[in-house]
């Protein structure tokens, strides 16, 4: 005779019960007592649920206390989690832009771990200053007088624009009023910062004139921005920071060239198109000149601002400095990637965003050939795998227009029915994996492009969890 639900219902373990279990008695330890009682009773709820709806189960206190254990592990499970990056975007903003070099991660490690001489001078044994552990090196690699680092370099932009513009006016180019991912919008930054933003000369064009007539006593700043995500092509002009540099210093008014992603080494050496560097910016002459850490420079996310020693001077006066600043770890970072730089040579191995930007494509071929026949393998038979040519970008608005011959395996659906929900939910199992792998869709395949890709033994080992019971409703 079948157990009615009642009674399948009134034979459920107590809370009491379940606690009782040795799983349960562990998980206290691990987790907590308060959560273990908040996991069982929800446990013990799905249980009456199911036992409502008329499923088969077993809900003996065993049972509950491993289906609470689940739940513990699965709430402990961090969100912020380490995923492969195989979109083909080296600096890839949702991913977390650059990884860093060792010696970066050891850095700040160290930082984490002991104290510091984050604001205090050795030799003196006195107060010292965050600025002095970076102020050396960007000056050698630059050419600069002075420099400081700040959180982020939507932070040196705001933090220019109110210590020079504050109730007086900001003037820019049409052409440059750029609004970057997220909701950094030059206009709007502006705005915040205190400035009133003059416009000058259109979205394509805008001639050095333009600049003179706006230039006036209550001008605060002269703003020259790297259009870094995009490019105006066609019939065009702009003026070149130099000449800027000249009308301003004429005018007794400083110029900012925020130059955004920045790079500190001349890119066309490696095979890309030109990218002005922070210490041409500065040779070109302007007074002040912003960048980011995480973009091309391949560190930890902060801010930079190097320039006139009177400037960045006042910089340090403004009270928004100190809301701004970033802390020990990410400077102890910030120092080691840029202390890399002393050695060019030597650049590509250390950093990992330089050696992915300009990994052969034939090594990214190489890898594909040697995964493509253990993808298919584990894939079959809801898809095949082919290995096709693509193409990589830098990312992070960075040489927008430059893209990079890479290779990609391609995994495409066999059954030629539902492939597009086949191939969501192969994308939804590759992110359900320990360490999700996020690849892309394009023209009915999934594309992992190998660019990124170091550790093969890892990566299939990984992928061998991937659980694919979900296809089978779609064949
Ligand atoms: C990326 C970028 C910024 C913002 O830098 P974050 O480090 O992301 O805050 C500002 N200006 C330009 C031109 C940029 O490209």
């Amino acid at each position: 005779m079948p157990v009615s639900t009642e009674a399948k219902l009134s034979a459920l373990p107590s809370v009491d019960e379940v606690l009782r279990t040795e799983l349960a008695e562990r998980a206290a330890e691990d987790y907590g007592r308060p959560g273990v009682v908040k996991a069982v009773r929800a446990a013990l709820g799905r249980a009456r649920t199911a036992i409502r709806r008329g499923e088969e189960g077993i809900f003996s206190a065993q049972a509950i206390a491993e289906a609470a254990g689940k739940l513990l592990a699965e709430q402990a499970r961090p969100t912020l989690r380490p995923v492969y990056n195989l979109t083909g975007t080296v600096l890839h903003t949702n991913l977390g832009r650059a990884v860093l070099a060792e010696a970066a991660a050891q850095a700040a490690l160290q930082a984490m771990r002991e104290a510091v001489t984050l604001e205090y001078d050795l030799d003196h044994g006195k107060r010292g200053e965050r600025d002095e552990h970076i102020r050396d090196l960007l000056c050698e690699l630059t050419g600069a007088e002075d420099a400081t680092i700040v959180n982020n370099n939507a932070a040196s932009v705001l933090l220019v624009l109110n210590t020079f513009s504050l109730h007086r006016e900001t003037v820019v180019s049409r052409g440059e009023l750029i609004e970057i991912g997220g909701s950094f919008r030059l206009p709007e930054i502006m705005e915040r910062a205190g400035a009133t933003l003059i416009e000058v000369g259109t979205t394509n064009r805008t001639h050095l004139k333009d600049y003179a007539a706006a230039i006036g006593p209550a001008t605060g700043l002269v703003l020259k921005v790297h259009p870094s995500n995009y490019r105006i092509a066609g019939f065009t002009a702009a003026v070149p920071v130099a000449k800027l540099a000249n009308l301003a210093r004429e005018r007794n008014v400083p110029i900012l060239y925020d130059l955004g992603s920045g790079t500190l080494i001349d890119l066309k050496g490696l095979g890309f198109a030109h990218e002005p560097t922070i210490a041409e910016a500065i040779a070109a002459g302007a007074d002040l000149v912003t960048f980011s850490g995480d973009k091309l420079l391949g560190g930890p996310q902060a801010g930079f601002i190097v320039g006139k020693r009177s400037l960045l001077a006042e910089i340090n006066r403004n009270p928004l400095k100190r809301a701004l600043r970033i802390d020990k770890i990410r400077l102890a970072a910030a120092v080691a990637t840029l202390a890399l730089y002393r050695n060019p040579a030597k650049l590509r191995q250390c950093l990992p965003t330089l050696r992915w930007l300009v990994r052969p494509v034939e090594e990214i071929e190489a890898i594909a050939k040697r995964l493509a026949p253990h993808l298919a393998a584990l894939l079959s038979p809801f898809f095949e795998i082919g290995i096709v040519s693509c193409k990589s970008e830098i990312g992070s608005g960075a040489l927008p227009l430059e893209v990079l011959p890479s290779a990609a395996i391609a995994i495409r659906p066999t059954a030629k029915r539902h492939q597009g929900q086949a191939l969501e939910r192969l994308g939804w199992a590759l992110r359900k994996l320990a360490i999700p792998v996020i690849g892309r869709i394009e023209q009915q395949q999934l594309l992992l492009d190998l660019r990124c890709l170091d550790d093969e033994g890892r990566f299939l080992a990984n992928l061998s969890g991937i659980d694919l019971s979900e296809q089978k409703g779609l064949q």
